[in-house]
């Protein structure tokens, strides 16, 4: 293989090259008005497209981090929070929640399946939760969670903050933060924008801003505090901490290469497509996808191998055939594996992605199957 690897794991996604242009330019310092001008394009531009009308917040760090910041500026010490887990990462707002002395209930699903919102609601009226967690997309198990009909039901709950992980979802799976009726989202640079990892987004709405006033002058946290980054926020001239200045640069151009494609929802349509068509190709290769098709979704999939893969040597040949994916999680490490389809990729990333997997089992000894993913594809993508 004389080409470079594409990275198909779910995030980092592959970076065009008009992105990856800005990566390269000379920095400028932060206070210079040109930048100045940029980040606040970056931040407002941002709140636009989600439909906040609270504050946005552009921090270095990754999703984690945006995880933290969410649970920080709506908690303290001793509240209750209800965690929506569909996989690893839902898991993980218990673990951030037990560090600050949060009390959390988890209601989990099977993996592959998601929570009726029914059961969500029942638990809800159960106690009074300060902060209900739901991850949008979990990728550990490609489940997409109904998002919207959630933040309706959560307008019987006005007191609980009502916090969406989007790190694999937003810029991809469509979401309007006000419309939804979410206070906090979240989401990496790296996924579905399409941008190098480095950066975090979040949004936070009116009520979620609220809370944070509601918890005092100063809450633990110090860099998450949304106190100390509001005046950076409000007019990027002003110092808190310093800004990652060609990542905001690269986010402002995956943000062009947004609005040229028709905004958020012309993006959910596109990679809608593209994700029913790869999955379909999937299924025509025997391998099955993890997620029930009614909560399946379009940033990624998640297989599980037919009888007689062997894991570590799938993914070490197909990286040999150009194409990097990411391993199962927990239960699922060894017997399937993980590729995303989100951000900035077209039909012919597809093609290449497909035909080096066909290769990669006919290796392996699936043989027959040379060609039938593609055709799969592309009848679709037609
Ligand atoms: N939430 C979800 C749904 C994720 O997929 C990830 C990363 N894969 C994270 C949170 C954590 O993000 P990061 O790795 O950027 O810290």
């Amino acid at each position: 293989m004389f080409n470079e690897k594409l990275v198909m794991i779910p995030g980092p996604t592959p970076v065009v090259k008009e992105i990856r242009d800005e990566m390269a330019r000379e920095v400028q310092a932060f206070g210079d008005p040109r930048f100045v001008a940029d980040f606040k394009a970056v931040i407002d531009g941002l709140g636009k497209m989600l439909n906040c009308s609270g504050k946005t917040f552009v921090v270095a760090g990754t999703g984690t981090l945006a995880m933290e910041m969410a649970i920080a500026n709506s908690t303290k010490r001793g509240d209750r929070v209800l965690i929506v887990s569909h996989g690893f990462f839902g898991d993980r707002f218990v673990d951030i929640c037990k560090r600050k002395g949060v009390e959390a209930d988890v209601i989990r699903s099977e993996w592959g399946r998601i929570v009726p919102v029914s059961q969500i609601e029942e638990q809800l009226s159960r106690h009074r939760y300060a902060v209900m967690t739901v991850t949008h997309v979990d990728t550990s198990t490609g489940v997409c969670a109904p998002i919207a009909e959630i933040g309706e039901m959560m307008r019987k709950f006005p007191d609980t903050i009502y916090i969406v992980d989007g790190v694999c979802a937003t810029g991809a799976e469509f979401e309007d933060v006000d419309g939804m009726n979410v206070d906090i989202l979240f989401t990496g640079t790296q996924k579905a924008f399409g941008v190098c990892p480095g950066l975090l987004m979040l949004w936070a709405g009116k009520k979620a801003l609220a809370r944070r006033d509601a918890l005092g002058e100063t809450i633990p946290e110090y860099y998450c505090d949304f106190h100390k980054w509001l005046p950076t926020m409000d007019d990027p001239f002003n110092y808190f901490a310093t800004p990652a200045v060609n990542l905001v640069w690269a986010l402002k151009k995956s943000m062009e290469l947004i609005e040229r494609e028709g905004g958020l929802k012309a993006r959910d349509v596109r990679m809608r497509k593209n994700a029913l068509a790869m999955q379909a190709a999937f299924e025509e290769l025997g391998l099955k996808a993890l997620a029930e098709p009614c909560s399946r979704a379009i940033t990624l999939s998640n297989l599980i191998y037919p009888e007689g893969i062997d894991d570590a040597r799938f993914r070490s040949e197909l990286s040999g055939e150009g194409v990097m994916v990411a391993g199962g999680l927990a239960a699922y490490a060894g017997k399937m594996f993980r590729i995303g389809h989100m951000g900035n990729i077209d039909v012919n990333t597809g093609v290449v992605v497909l035909g080096a997997i066909e290769r990669t089992l006919e290796k392996l000894g699936q043989k027959g199957k040379l060609g039938a993913g593609v055709a799969a594809y592309l009848s679709k993508m037609a």
